[in-house]
C-alpha cells in the first residue's frame, strides 16, 4: 500500500468574485442540511461538501473546509480550485476559505466526465450500506481525500453509461453524486435513496 500523502493547498489569491451558482449551492445545501446528509457530527466535525464547475473550464467552486455548520454560505466560505496535482494531493485555489480536503475527489469527477457540472459529497450510512457494491464503489483501501481515491474514481467513471453515483467503501457513509448541475446531482441522490427518504 502506498504511503498516505497529506492534502495540501496553495492560495493563488484571496480575492474571489461571487459566482452565479452560489444561490443554487445554498438552496441545495439547505435541503441536504435538513436531511442531515451534510452538517456537523457529534464531535463537532463538519462533513459533506458541494462543488460547481466554473462554466466549461476545469476549475470549480467548492464549499470551504469546516463550513458544515454554517446555514447560508457567502463567497467568503467558498474556494475556487484552479489547478490540481493528483499525485501530490495538492490544489491551487482562489478565495479566503480553505478548499475542502476532499477537493481532489471532486476534481476526479470533473476530470472524468466533461458533462459533470456539479458534485455532492454527503454522508448517509443507510444509503451507503444499501448501495455498496451495487453502484460504482471505490475499494476499502482507498481513503477519502487521497490520490488513491481520485484514481479509483477516474477508473470507475471512464465509461459514460455508469450511474452518476459513487459509494466510497473506505469512507463510511461516504456517497458522491454528480450531474450537469446541482439539481441533477441532488435528484440522483434522492432517486437512489427513495426507499430511505420517502
Ligand atoms: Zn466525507
Amino acid at each position: 500500500m502506498s504511503e498516505y500523502i497529506k492534502f495540501s493547498c496553495e492560495r493563488v489569491t484571496a480575492g474571489l468574485d461571487s459566482f452565479d451558482a452560489l444561490a443554487d449551492l445554498n438552496a441545495y445545501r439547505r435541503k441536504l442540511l435538513d436531511l442531515q446528509l451534510i452538517g456537523v457530527d457529534p464531535n463537532g466535525v463538519g462533513f459533506g461538501n458541494l462543488s460547481v464547475r466554473d462554466g466549461a473550464t476545469g476549475n470549480f467552486y467548492i464549499t470551504g473546509s469546516a463550513t458544515g455548520g454554517i446555514p447560508e454560505l457567502t463567497i467568503a466560505d467558498c474556494a475556487k480550485v484552479v489547478a490540481c496535482d493528483f499525485e501530490k494531493n495538492q490544489v491551487r485555489y482562489e478565495g479566503s476559505a480553505l478548499p475542502s480536503s476532499e477537493s481532489l475527489t471532486h476534481a476526479a469527477i470533473y476530470e472524468s466526465n466533461a458533462k459533470a457540472g456539479a458534485v455532492i459529497h454527503c454522508h448517509d450510512s443507510k444509503l451507503w450500506a444499501a448501495a455498496l457494491n451495487r453502484v460504482p464503489t471505490t475499494s476499502k483501501a482507498a481513503e477519502y481525500g487521497t490520490p488513491e481515491m481520485a484514481h479509483e474514481i477516474m477508473q470507475l467513471l471512464t465509461r459514460s453509461d455508469v450511474p452518476k453515483i459513487v459509494v466510497m467503501a473506505g469512507h463510511e457513509g461516504g456517497i458522491l453524486t454528480f450531474g450537469k448541475d446541482l439539481e441533477e446531482a441532488f435528484a440522483v441522490l434522492i432517486c437512489e435513496g427513495k426507499e430511505i427518504y420517502r
